[in-house]
């Protein structure tokens, strides 16, 4: 049976102060006490998973056994479908420590072209679990797909934005204004199975 979130803190294992703030605001109508991985000073830990599942349980257990309360963390990427899912979890580090999106980008438009396909189908995925200290973890996982075009076009969003069309629209994630991103990404549907399952009723 589903967890229900009792507590009044909760740890987001995070830190990246993008991703906190994000969370803060989806879950302010909860008036939750959020602390940062970072604010409490715990360790980030390796992600050594080799799914999205695997590295949010991972660093959501961590920061509940570190700090003794319930975490909450995610892991996101994008998966390019004439790439076998590639980048998937390695999307972060395929734009190498200068965290270089044109270059990860150019990456995947040069791994289509080696692969002498016209496939640009592609998803983003983000994985969300929540952690008690007790070893319990509620994970849920969010999908969106569309089709990757080029040049990248639009400044707006982070990451593989720019090269990212939605089902259904015409201009690129990071050509989108971000509240209308935020409502309908993979971020905001794995969100909305958290909430439903864990802060309500
Ligand atoms: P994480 O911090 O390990 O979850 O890394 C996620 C990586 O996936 C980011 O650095 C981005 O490269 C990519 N990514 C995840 N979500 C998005 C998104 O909404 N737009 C663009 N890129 C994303």
């Amino acid at each position: 049976m589903t967890r229900k979130f009792m507590e009044k803190l909760l740890v987001v294992a995070s830190h990246n102060e993008g991703k906190v703030r994000e969370i803060r605001d989806l879950l302010t109508p909860f008036e939750l006490e959020l602390n940062s991985a970072r604010e409490l000073f715990l360790p980030e830990p390796d992600e050594t998973g080799e799914t999205f599942r695997a590295n949010a349980e991972l660093k959501a257990l961590a920061a509940a056994k570190a700090s003794g309360h319930p975490a909450l963390a995610d892991d996101s990427g994008l998966c390019v479908d004439a790439l076998n899912g590639q980048p998937g979890i390695y999307s972060a580090r395929w734009a190498g420590p200068q965290k270089d999106f044109d270059f990860a980008m150019e990456k995947i438009r040069l791994g289509l072209i080696e692969e002498g396909t016209l496939n640009t189908r592609a998803h983003f995925i983000c994985g969300l679990a929540l952690a008690w200290p007790d070893g319990h973890v509620e994970y849920f996982e969010g999908r969106v797909d569309g089709d990757l075009t080029w040049p990248p076009r639009g400044t707006k969003g982070f990451g593989y934005d720019p090269m990212f069309v939605l089902d259904g629209y015409e201009e690129t994630f990071g050509e989108m204004d971000p509240e209308k991103k935020h409502a309908m990404s993979h971020r905001a549907d794995a969100f909305l199975q958290l909430v439903d399952a864990c802060f309500k009723g």
